[in-house]
């Protein structure tokens, strides 16, 4: 079966680089009813962080990429590393290197000054071991001859001479594994059969094959993934705005619009750009991932989600709007259903952040008129028709919204006056501003006690 893995180092945030690294490489085993593993590369203690651990962990599970395995974290294995080092020793796959400090960087400048590529010379590599307390690094027996081959999902095939590369260490004079190497490990102990990551780890993956080789270990398929650009053409970062997948749960969007954003940045099937999760896992194919870098583009990450709010279940979509009343200190407790609220304003709402704030008047008394409505609609003229429907208001023995409707239609009838001579100063009297969703529904949901006590305020 195929089993793959997402193996972020904890030194930051997940962005929404990492996250599509993470949807692809998840969806390779959704597809395929694989299995994904979590491993939490932190073998480099002074940049990895709890926190960071934290942060990805609560990303993923945001985005509801679960995981089958893990998180395994490195740090745990060092004892597994090193009975592999050793092993290897034993065997002769790798070797210690005595080699000083000054030799190596004398070798370097030697090389430098012949234009030469800077490697290790091998010069410990095939002496006989020594009985000594000198410190030594161990170092990977590279092949010298021959090449490594390996077909990449997205960048096609690729050879690279064993010539080119030298003896790796594994591990450091203080005894610790090195990074490639515990990747190693972990894709062979783990049963990775499918490394998916990003393409600035292209150049690791002819030594890790190697060394894959050298335990006997099977060599997994591989996906490199391009870069994400910011809209400016350059690599992205925070200077083109939020980069943190959680920033943009902040923001508003839902998780569904990033994904489906996300899988589409860099991945295509034929020209639909809607998928909903079980399409994407239907759909999806490493091979179709582009080679070229893809820019990112925040207006149709927007499209995506105005979209998602109003398809989306409105019960589902109340529970990510949970998080911004509360964000934004709106007590829900006393007003309507939030999921009655999605559906009465999804169609106007470009994030739930918006939303959330859009929403305060069916929850909390404002405490003024919006100035510019107030004084258009709720001058002395406007007054008339304000009085009659609040008399017809009192009188409903029903709160529902055709009974709101039919007291609105008699008023302006009464009156004869158009609709909009009762509607706009209602309206700004029971919700203070001069826009909102259909009147009658917005005052069903406002309430009759709210919306009476309001009118009365707008008279006085
Ligand atoms: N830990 C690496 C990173 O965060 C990924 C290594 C890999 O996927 O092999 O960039």
């Amino acid at each position: 079966t195929i089993k793959t893995r997402f193996a972020p180092s904890p030194t930051g945030f997940l962005h929404v680089g990492g996250a599509r690294t993470a949807l692809y490489s998840w969806l390779q085993a959704r597809a395929n009813q694989g299995e994904f593993v979590l491993r939490i590369e932190d073998t480099d203690l002074e940049r990895s962080t709890q926190e960071a651990v934290d942060a990805i962990l609560e990303g993923m599970e945001w985005l509801g990429l679960n995981w089958d395995e893990g998180p395994y974290y490195q740090t745990k294995r060092f004892d597994r590393y090193n009975e592999i080092i050793a092993k290897m020793l034993e065997e002769g796959t790798a070797y210690k290197c005595y080699c000083s400090r000054e030799r190596i960087e004398a070798l370097r400048e030697e090389q430098a000054a012949k234009g030469e590529r800077q490697k290790y010379d091998g010069h410990c590599r095939d002496q006989a071991p020594r009985n000594t307390d000198e410190p030594f690094v161990v170092r990977f027996k590279n092949p010298t001859e021959g090449s490594v081959v390996f077909d990449d999902h997205v960048r096609g095939r690729i050879e690279i001479a064993n010539e080119e590369m030298d003896d790796l260490i594994i591990a450091r004079s203080d005894g610790t594994p090195t990074y490639n190497f515990c990747v190693v490990v972990d894709d062979w102990d783990m049963g990775i059969t499918c490394v998916v990551r990003g393409e600035d780890h292209i150049n690791n993956t002819p030594r890790q094959i190697n060394i894959l080789k050298a335990l006997g270990a099977p060599i997994p398929e591989y996906a490199h993934v391009s870069m994400i650009l910011g809209d400016d053409g350059a690599k992205l970062s925070k200077r083109h705005g939020a980069v943190s997948v959680m920033q943009y749960r902040d923001d508003g969007y839902l998780p569904e619009a990033l994904l489906n954003y996300l899988v589409r940045l860099g991945w295509s099937h034929g020209d639909q750009e809607v998928f909903s999760l079980e399409e994407m896992k239907q759909y999806f194919k490493l091979d179709d991932i582009n080679k070229a870098a893809s820019a990112f583009n925040t207006e149709k990450l927007v499209w995506l989600n105005q979209h998602y709010i109003k398809s989306l279940d409105p019960v589902y979509v109340a529970k990510h709007l949970e998080w911004h009343m509360a964000d934004q200190q709106i007590d829900t407790g006393n007003g309507p259903a939030l999921a009655e609220i999605v559906t009465a304003l999804a169609e106007r709402a470009k994030t739930l952040k918006d939303l959330a704030a859009s929403s305060r008047y069916f929850y909390e008394d404002f405490a003024e008129f919006e100035e510019s409505a107030a004084k258009k609609h709720l001058r002395g003229v406007a007054m008339e028709p304000l009085q009659l429907i609040q008399k017809k208001l009192a009188a409903l023995t029903e709160w529902t919204q055709e009974a709101i409707h039919n007291a609105i239609e008699e008023t302006a009838a009464e009156l004869e006056v158009g609709m909009g001579k009762v509607g706009m100063p209602l309206r700004v009297a029971v919700t203070g501003a001069g826009q909102s969703p259909a009147l009658d529904l917005t005052m069903l949901l406002i309430g009759q006690a709210r919306c009476e006590q309001r009118i009365s305020k707008a008279i006085e």
